[in-house]
């Protein structure tokens, strides 16, 4: 039995550098990746601080995994030794309602790596070798762990059926906000995008943005009428921020028969009300993680059309893992995206 060094979070705000068995490959798990890097998360942070709802303790956390193939069982067909791949962090069982209609990342028995069960700040994983998308040779490690952010926002524009005549707001430019803007892009579509930060705004002008509203500052109801055709307000919006008003201004500002789509995972009460939907007959729909969109993330990259260069910030060893969260909790304003390594 050889051992390995992990990240666990023990319980809310308690993280621990642990040694644990290397797994080993299965009929299921039939693949074992090296690991090489992974990211910091907001959700990370979440499981770490105890606001994930979702999360169940200990945890070995991280869900955006990047690594060497290491080590293959005679079934699998998708991976060979020495690709490098990212691994898909949804696992569901196949059967229930959501999973028969094509949506495993909502099944009823949803087990996320990372959040259910053991994810990606370890040394070695095994998995599916159907779990596993093969990464351009172009694109760093560290780079790749940007797929699975990329992936999130795929499918928020997905759920949103974004087409080029929307109009669209996205509140909250974060590392999830960027990522959003970059995929909406590619639809052609008016974005406006909302924040508190000026300097994230002028980011996000440069990125592409036609509109930005400073939420601090501007009144943002008036500002999504003047940005938006006949001032309908915005035909989508998508909160990336989920702060304690996001949603309420969501149903507010979006225009009548749009889409509302919330991705935030707080269980604090928010003010709607029934008057603010039915109105308008406004879809408000929840995106969570994503429904197998990596290959079509890592053919975007793949043919230029997303940039996921650049815009690692920080990296940390990952038994360094404790001295990475407590900077992400500086806010320091240099901070984009932080990655840890295990080589
Ligand atoms: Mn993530
Ligand atoms: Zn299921």
């Amino acid at each position: 039995m050889s051992t390995m060094k992990a990240v666990q979070i023990v319980k809310p705000g308690e993280l621990k550098i642990i040694d644990m068995e290397v797994p080993t490959i299965d009929e299921k798990n039939n693949v074992l990746v090296k690991i090489k890097a992974a990211g910091i998360c907001g959700s990370d942070v979440g499981i770490y601080k105890g606001s994930n709802a979702a999360a169940t303790y200990p945890r070995v956390i991280g869900h955006e995994i990047v690594g060497e193939v290491v080590e293959t069982g005679d079934s699998a067909k998708k991976v060979k030794k020495g690709d490098r791949v990212i691994i898909d962090q949804v696992t569901a069982c196949g059967h229930c309602y959501a999973c028969r209609h094509g949506r495993p990342n909502v099944c009823q028995n949803l087990q996320v790596r990372g959040v259910h069960i053991d994810g990606g700040y370890r040394e070695y994983i095994a998995v599916p070798d159907t779990d596993c998308y093969i990464l351009p040779d172009s694109v760093r490690y560290e780079d790749a762990v940007l797929i699975e952010p990329t992936t999130i926002a795929v499918q928020a524009c997905s759920r949103a059926e974004l087409t080029e005549e929307d109009e669209l707001l996205i509140i909250g430019c974060g590392a999830l906000g960027t990522r959003m803007l970059s995929i909406a892009k590619l639809h052609g579509c008016k974005i406006i995008v909302a924040d508190v930060v000026d300097e994230k705004l002028a980011e996000a002008k440069a990125n592409g943005a036609d509109y930005t509203i400073n939420l601090l500052t501007e009144d943002l109801e008036a500002k999504c009428k003047e940005y938006t055709t006949d001032e309908y307000g915005p035909t989508v919006t998508i909160d990336c921020a989920c702060t304690k008003d996001s949603l309420g201004n969501a149903i507010k500002v979006t225009g009548n028969a749009g889409r509302v789509i919330t991705m935030g995972f707080s269980v604090a009460p928010t003010e709607v009300t029934n008057f603010g939907i039915t109105a308008k007959e406004l879809d408000v729909r929840g995106s969570r993680l994503q429904n197998r969109k990596f290959q079509q993330v890592i053919d975007l990259i793949a043919e230029g059309k997303v940039n996921i260069d650049h815009q690692i910030s920080h990296t940390f060893k990952f038994t360094d893992a404790q001295a990475a969260f407590d900077f992400n909790d500086t806010r320091d304003p240099s901070i984009r995206k932080i990655v840890l390594t295990m080589d």
